[in-house]
């Protein structure tokens, strides 16, 4: 940067609130991640070359970008884009829609439509994500797979995060018919896996039961790497449209890709037997879907380029911080632990103010139904609840840690991580010397 420029750009951050230490601090952890940078931009090309390439492959055409209406009959738009997906994915078939409303409703249905009354499902790395405990029936509920007469069983991580390989082993039996890995860790604590370490343990569940269905949780994870776990022989992928794939753009939607007839299976648990694929009017998202594919390439890099910021800033101020400062990443959440809520609620009402939407609001801890503790959370979107956007959250309980995620841009994720410094200082929770 010439000195003229890196003076403007002081002058503006101090408008916006960040004092010259501040500013100055940042610029110091940023200037050693040059080259942790440099190779999150290498994964964003070679992503983007290959959703460009499965566009052009697929026939994009203007065309595909409207919508239809009343059952949606030869939607060009709809049954193109699933192409694409499964392009990108390289699987043989994709359901891809705005009628799947989340993550967990696109988990929810991969599940129940691939799984039938005394078959069993297997997690082999430990307990899933909060709201499938309730799609699984770990939790009592409504409509749960139990309900149906699905068993599940559950075989944790070892204590050193690994494969604990006997003992999935002895889990896989007769009725064992799906197997559900988790790729992001979610808000544990246990480390995310790579996309590699997926694929050992399909290979492993494999060699035992050839005919299990793999399906891999694949929230957070899109497009952090170059090779997604469909090309490590998960036979699905789930995930969702306001995470990592959407781009930001889409503003809602949900994805299942992989074999044709575990899709298959899903499509006619989505609309009705008979009909599957042939109905679901895209009415007039398609573009957005596109677009935000198109984009999620280098979203996603904004957003790990981010959560390293982050790593490294909070790290160096003395925290602990998960995946630290020089750990690779597999999915683009971190967590800072402050050991105490002044920490966790200064952190979010920093994020808060960064936003470009809702800039004004001062986010509280309040309680949220299903938690045991308080939780605060800070997200200005412009999608609502979306986390592939700037967002932040923490409940406030013992070690006081904070997620952080997202950031469309890496600016809007510097900006909102130099306002969480700013925010500590002038509470005095930090000091920079
Ligand atoms: C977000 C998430 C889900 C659920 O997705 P929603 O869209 O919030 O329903 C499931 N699994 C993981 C790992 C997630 O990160």
């Amino acid at each position: 940067m010439t000195a003229r420029n890196r003076e403007l750009m002081r002058e503006q951050y101090e408008r916006m609130g960040i004092s010259p230490e501040a500013y100055a601090y940042g610029e110091e952890v940023l200037a050693s991640l040059r080259e942790r940078f440099a190779r999150i931009d290498e994964i964003a090309e070679y992503n983007q070359l290959k959703v460009i390439q499965a566009m052009q492959q697929c026939g994009v055409s203007e065309a595909c970008l409207l919508g239809t209406t009343g059952y949606g009959y030869n939607d060009l738009g709809r049954d193109t884009l699933e192409k694409v997906y499964a392009a990108v994915f390289h699987t043989e078939d994709a359901l891809v829609r705005p009628q799947i409303t989340c993550g967990t409703h696109a988990l929810a249905l991969a599940l129940m439509s691939n799984l039938r009354p005394g078959d069993e499902l297997l997690s082999p790395v430990g307990k899933p994500y909060d709201t499938l405990e309730e799609v699984i029936g770990i939790r009592p509920s409504k409509g749960s797979l139990k309900e149906y007469g699905i068993s599940y069983k559950q075989v944790d991580l070892s204590e050193d995060g690994s494969f604990d390989y006997e003992g999935i082993r002895a889990a896989i039996g007769e009725r064992t018919k799906l197997v559900t890995i988790q790729r992001s860790k979610g808000y544990q604590t246990r480390p995310t896996l790579s996309v590699e370490r997926i694929g050992e343990l399909i290979r492993f569940v494999k060699e035992i039961k050839p005919d299990v269905i793999c399906m891999v949780d694949n929230c957070y994870g899109e497009f952090v790497e170059t090779i997604e776990p469909t090309d490590v022989g998960a036979d699905m992928a789930v995930g969702s449209l306001i995470k990592n794939p959407g781009g930001g753009l889409a503003p809602i939607g949900g994805y299942i890709v992989g074999r044709r007839d575990c899709v298959e299976n899903a499509a006619y648990r989505l609309t009705s037997p008979g009909l599957g694929k042939e109905v679901g009017a895209s009415l007039g998202i398609l573009s957005s879907f596109y677009q935000g594919l198109f984009l999620a390439p280098t979203v996603t890099a904004s957003a790990l380029k981010g959560a390293v910021f982050a790593a490294n800033l909070y790290e160096r101020l003395g925290f602990a911080v998960v995946p630290d400062g020089t750990q690779e990443r597999y999915d683009i959440i971190q967590a800072v632990t402050f050991g105490s809520p002044e920490g966790v609620i200064a952190f979010c009402q920093g994020i808060q103010a960064a936003a470009s939407v809702d800039s004004f609001v001062t986010p509280e801890p309040w309680d949220m139904p299903g938690y045991d503790a308080q939780v605060i959370m800070a997200a200005g979107a412009f999608v609502s609840g979306s986390s592939i956007e700037l967002s932040a959250d923490g409940p406030i309980r013992p070690p006081y840690a904070v997620y952080f995620q997202g950031g469309l841009t890496f600016p809007h994720a510097k900006l909102g991580i130099l306002k969480t410094l700013q925010n500590l200082l002038d509470k005095k929770i930090v000091y920079i010397k």
